[in-house]
């Protein structure tokens, strides 16, 4: 596949960067992935803000307006149209190159920016007797208090992931130390009570999921289901009818399984239809 790095395209296996580049050494950068079924993209433009954002958080310098991006991903993947219908594209880009190792932000350097495409699946059918089901455990949160920014360094999502997978389930549910629950270590969760749907409120304990965003929004200006952002306790994901995990490439994925213990009935529920028809009659406005 075509990748780019820094200005130019090219085959992604002669993709090359320097061992001193600050994303190597210190996972220092900021990245993006975002999904594009049959060339439309679902929250490119959430998806750019929120990288445009998170840079300026950590002072990157950022090269590109909003639309320079979108066109650069555009670009890419049409690059990459022999590649399969579904692609994700990865977006990162590090502080960039320096000349030594040493924590501080160097000056007058260029960031590196890389991005690459893969192949995603096909979205899951929206029939609850056919999509597949996930299994969690839960574990204290552990990760650091800017789990706002999407950085690249992901070590502590990357071990709270294999939790989860060492233990045969797909994900990791993370709660905080007063046991309300954050999110999963690659997703967005919403729980489902009698009939409203619940989900933590945004603030740094939490990535702010552009899927999660398009949920909130598509379900509000649908109006048939009620929505709720707010503190969601451990007890309550345990006594709830329906658990969901967001993210750009699960969609939203429903988990009948937590900690080896049935959710709700131990089905699909019935809201997650409701909820999941309406994202996807809306998802590519987004
Ligand atoms: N939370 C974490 C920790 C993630 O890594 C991700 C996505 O990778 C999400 C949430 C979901 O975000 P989005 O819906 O923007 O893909």
């Amino acid at each position: 596949s075509i990748a780019y790095l820094n200005g130019e395209y090219l085959p992604l296996e002669e993709a090359r960067i320097s061992p001193l580049d600050r994303g190597f050494l210190f996972g220092d950068g900021i990245y993006e992935v975002i999904p594009y079924y049959n060339g439309k993209s679902v929250g490119l433009m959430p998806h750019i803000n929120r990288m445009i954002n998170g840079l300026a958080a950590i002072e990157i310098k950022n090269n590109h307006t909003a639309d320079e991006w979108k066109t650069l991903l555009d670009d890419l993947i049409a690059k990459n149209s022999d590649q399969g219908e579904n692609l994700g594209v990865y977006v990162h880009v590090s502080r960039g190159t320096d000349t030594k190792r040493y924590h501080a932000y160097p000056e007058g350097v260029e960031p590196t920016i890389f991005c690459f495409t893969f192949g995603i699946k096909d979205p899951e059918p929206v029939d609850r007797t056919r999509v597949h089901q996930y299994s969690m455990i839960s574990t204290e949160d552990l990760r650091w208090q800017r789990c706002h920014i999407k950085s690249t360094a992901l070590l502590g999502n990357v071990i709270h992931f294999q939790e989860g997978y060492s233990t045969g389930n797909d994900e990791a549910l993370l709660y905080n130390a007063k046991g309300e629950l954050t999110e999963g270590s690659s997703c967005n969760a919403f729980i489902v009570k009698d009939g409203v749907i619940i989900t933590p409120i945004q603030d740094n304990q939490i990535l702010p999921g552009i899927t999660r965003r398009i949920i909130i929004d598509s379900i509000k200006a649908d109006g048939s289901l009620k929505i709720e952002e707010r503190t969601v306790t451990m007890d309550e994901v345990r006594n709830a009818d329906e658990l969901w995990i967001t993210s750009s490439s699960k969609e939203i994925a429903p988990v009948t399984k937590l900690d080896g213990k049935p959710v709700g009935n131990g089905e699909v529920g019935e809201i997650w239809e409701k909820a999941f028809q309406i994202y996807t009659a809306s998802k590519f406005d987004f």
